[in-house]
């Protein structure tokens, strides 16, 4: 199914789009006339006596429906923050009448269809602005669901105290180094870096770049003045290193960047066929204070459905063999939504993760992104039952954990989501995984290091920021090094 989607002026498609595709999932959006549209939407807006009027046209299977409308521009101070005033104004326009025109049920998040909606929170909240208020706000302003509002409020609110001021954001950063290496790839996933098939030849050379890289920014941010506030080691899976290279990437990590002022390490162990004594040992020893073992289901037959290659056994051991060595703070990824999964598969890997205890789970909603063998077979796409199944494994794992003594700490969306949700941090009192408050709601630079790494060097005076990606493949990474190393500095040294 097409629909011609034709705005005036032609630019307000590129930030309408999104909505305009919550009512219209699984339709091709064209903005050029092909003449074989099922669909049209015109939405054309003009100046008049000094105000924004827009007019607003969709014609489609449901019949025709138009409106006319004249918008307050509010009291915004100045020219840029009107115009993000009146482009609010006209999304949420757009999204009521679409609603009102299909009769379909809106997203949970209304108009807010980024990735961090808690950052529109903090905002707010950094205005005093009470509670009640930025809920109002949120439905009122954003159209996002009572329990969502709700949702996102409790979050922002937990975070805060984690939040830097403007003063401690100029003097403090965190370190992300990026392994893009995993020993097999699974199905859902559409990590671009390499499968380990011929280790010296692959690892050798990255690991060498990482070094270069680990020592010039080490040397950079003590000449600036930085302190490392958290690292953390993503990937990829950085357990897939083989001990020596462990052993020598936690050297540097603590004689470079590990201070007084370092509050937590973590290390992604996410596939438990990586893990044995002797590594999460040597983590334990180099002072890694969190480590993730991620089985994403607790079901034998969907794990080898998904080409994760481990057993559950295999996971609880690899838990248990943590715990034995002493790691105090273990994070367990989930996903809900993977393929043949349903409620009972959903009950019975709540009911193994809460015996194991970790301190911190995270609950992903599949989201099948382009490139992945899922997306290529198409089987992550879900239909209306399939959306409602995952809504309801949702709140299993929100009532099991909340009433098992976990807070949602943090939150994030992303694109191709099976269902409008969200991925959820929960955590025990007191164990928050301070790197990923952090990363999300970007209030403090985020250096990255390693291949597939987004670097994120925050403005503390203003919480804007500008980002620096590396590249996801090894060899490119290596190849690019010189350059990236020089970009970075560059963007480090105007923070200061
Ligand atoms: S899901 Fe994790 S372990 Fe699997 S291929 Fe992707 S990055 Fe590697």
């Amino acid at each position: 199914m097409k629909l011609l989607l034709q705005t005036d002026p032609p630019t307000m498609t590129a930030w309408l789009h999104d909505v305009v595709r919550l009512y219209y999932p699984g339709w091709k959006i064209e903005v050029e006339d092909s003449g074989q549209a099922e669909g049209r939407m015109r939405i054309v807006r003009s100046q008049s006596k000094g105000k924004v009027e827009v007019a607003l046209t969709v014609e489609d299977r449901n019949g025709t429906i138009r409106e006319r409308i004249m918008l307050e521009a509010g009291d915004e101070k100045n020219s840029e923050d009107v115009e993000k005033e009146v482009r609010r104004q006209i999304r949420l326009i757009t999204y009521r009448l679409l609603a009102r025109h299909t009769g379909k049920e809106g997203n949970p998040y209304g108009i807010l269809t980024g990735v961090r909606p808690t950052k529109l929170v903090q905002r707010w909240l950094d205005e005093d602005l009470p509670t009640e208020q930025v809920e109002t706000r949120l439905e009122n302003q954003y159209a996002i669901r009572r329990d969502k509002a709700k949702l996102l409020t409790e979050i922002a609110l937990r975070e805060r105290p984690y939040l830097m001021d403007n003063d401690a954001a100029s003097r403090y950063l965190s370190v992300y180094v990026g392994i893009p290496f995993c020993p097999s790839r699974c199905h859902y996933c559409s990590f671009l870096g390499a499968t380990v098939t011929d280790y010296s030849r692959q690892v050798t050379p990255f690991m060498e770049a990482l070094g270069r890289e680990v020592e010039v920014f080490g040397q950079v941010t003590k000449d600036l003045g930085f302190k490392v506030q958290s690292i953390y080691v993503g990937g990829g899976t950085p357990t897939v290193l083989a001990c020596n290279d462990l052993e020598v990437l936690l050297e540097w990590l603590n004689r470079y960047f590990v201070s007084a002022a370092t509050r937590e390490i973590t290390v992604e162990a996410g596939r438990p066929d990586t893990l044995t004594a002797e590594k999460l040992r040597l983590l334990r020893e180099a002072g890694v204070t969190r480590i993730s073992i991620n089985p994403q289901t607790m079901n034998d037959a969907t794990l080898r459905a998904i080409g994760r290659s481990h057993s559950v056994e295999e996971v609880v051991r690899a838990f248990e063999l943590a715990r034995h060595e002493g790691l105090r703070q273990i994070n367990m990824d989930l996903i809900v939504g993977l393929p043949g999964e349903g409620m009972k598969e959903y009950t019975n890997t709540a009911d193994r993760i809460l015996q194991l205890k970790p301190e911190n789970v995270t609950v992903h909603v599949l989201a099948v992104k382009r490139g992945s063998v899922l997306a290529e077979t198409e089987r992550g796409v879900g239909a209306r039952e399939q959306i409602e199944q995952v809504e309801r494994g949702i709140e299993m794992f929100r009532n099991r954990l909340t009433g098992t003594g976990y807070e949602p700490y943090y939150l994030y969306r992303q694109r191709y989501m099976a269902a409008n949700m969200e991925n959820l941090g929960y955590s025990l009192p007191g164990c928050y995984c301070l790197y990923n408050i952090l990363m999300i709601e970007e209030r403090q630079t985020i250096l990255g290091l390693g291949a597939g790494t987004a670097s994120k060097f925050v403005n503390p005076g203003s919480w804007t920021l500008t980002s620096l990606y590396s590249p996801k493949n090894p060899l490119s990474y290596v190849e690019s090094l010189s350059r990236l190393i020089r970009n970075k500095v560059d963007k480090l040294g105007a923070l200061t």
